[in-house]
């Protein structure tokens, strides 16, 4: 069986204290589950703490992650990192596109495509997100919206569209407690499945993470869903019992 992933995403949370925390915490809980054949686990933390984190994940098999990334290189841009900086720290993966991003800082699918390649070209694998609001899945364009956003990253990629991984995240299931169900969840993956399958004869092998209040109960039941691979968890991953749960169910 494929290899499931659990991405926690702790948004703009955390201290230095409480990053040690969670981090100890979260390395004696993985100590205790299965050795090997586990599921790939990473942190997106604010990128003030990724050397701290660096750190801490150092000699554990969390992964390190970013929430964001430059489209550019570098330059005068103030106030982004580029793909190169978080190299320099160890970052493997960065979310791009993330709703909060496209909401609050008006990145459009040119930007997010253009983050995404960024990264590719420093060797940091992106992480997709694409996710209807409650009002586009109401007016029946969920996987209209969820298409165009993908396909602006999937042209912009060309080949390296198997590096990609694929967080489908519904917008008002983010932090709202009111999680996609499984079969809901399953729909929409299945889309952007063969979307990529029209686009790569590798789709079965670019993961596909469910993300929008997953939780330590709903967790197994969406990640038993046939294109489900793995999960982008928020509120949850903060918690380091719950976050662990998650990763057992992916395990
Ligand atoms: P949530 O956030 O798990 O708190 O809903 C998920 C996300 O935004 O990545």
């Amino acid at each position: 069986m494929k290899k499931k992933l659990i991405v926690g995403n702790w948004k703009m949370n955390g201290s230095l204290a409480a990053n040690e925390a969670l981090v100890a915490a979260l390395k004696q809980g993985l100590a205790a589950q299965a050795a090997d054949g586990g599921c790939g686990v990473a942190v997106a933390v604010p990128a003030p703490y990724l050397a701290q984190v660096q750190a801490l994940v150092a000699d554990s098999r969390i992964a390190l992650a970013s929430q964001d990334v430059s489209q550019h290189a570098a330059g005068a841009y103030t106030g982004e990192t580029s793909a190169q900086m978080l190299r320099d720290f160890g970052v493997r993966y960065t979310l791009v596109g993330h709703s909060e991003r496209r909401q609050y800082h008006g990145e459009t699918d040119a930007v997010v495509a253009a983050k995404a390649q960024a990264a590719l070209a420093a060797g940091i694998t992106p992480i997709v997100c694409v996710g209807e609001t409650l009002q586009e899945r109401e007016a029946g364009e969920t996987q209209a919206v969820v298409k165009r956003q993908l396909a602006a990253v999937v042209h912009a990629v060309g080949h390296c569209v198997t590096e990609l991984v694929v967080a489908y995240e519904p917008v008002w299931a983010i932090g709202t407690g009111r999680t996609a169900s499984p079969e809901q969840a399953q729909e929409v993956h299945a889309v952007l499945r063969a979307q990529l399958a029209a686009a790569t004869t590798q789709a079965e092998g670019i993961a596909l993470l469910y993300g929008g209040s997953m939780n330590a109960a709903n967790a197994a039941q969406l990640l038993a869903q046939p294109d489900i691979d793995g999960g982008l968890v928020g509120g949850a991953a903060l918690k380091a019992a719950d976050f662990l749960q998650i990763i057992a169910a992916a395990n």
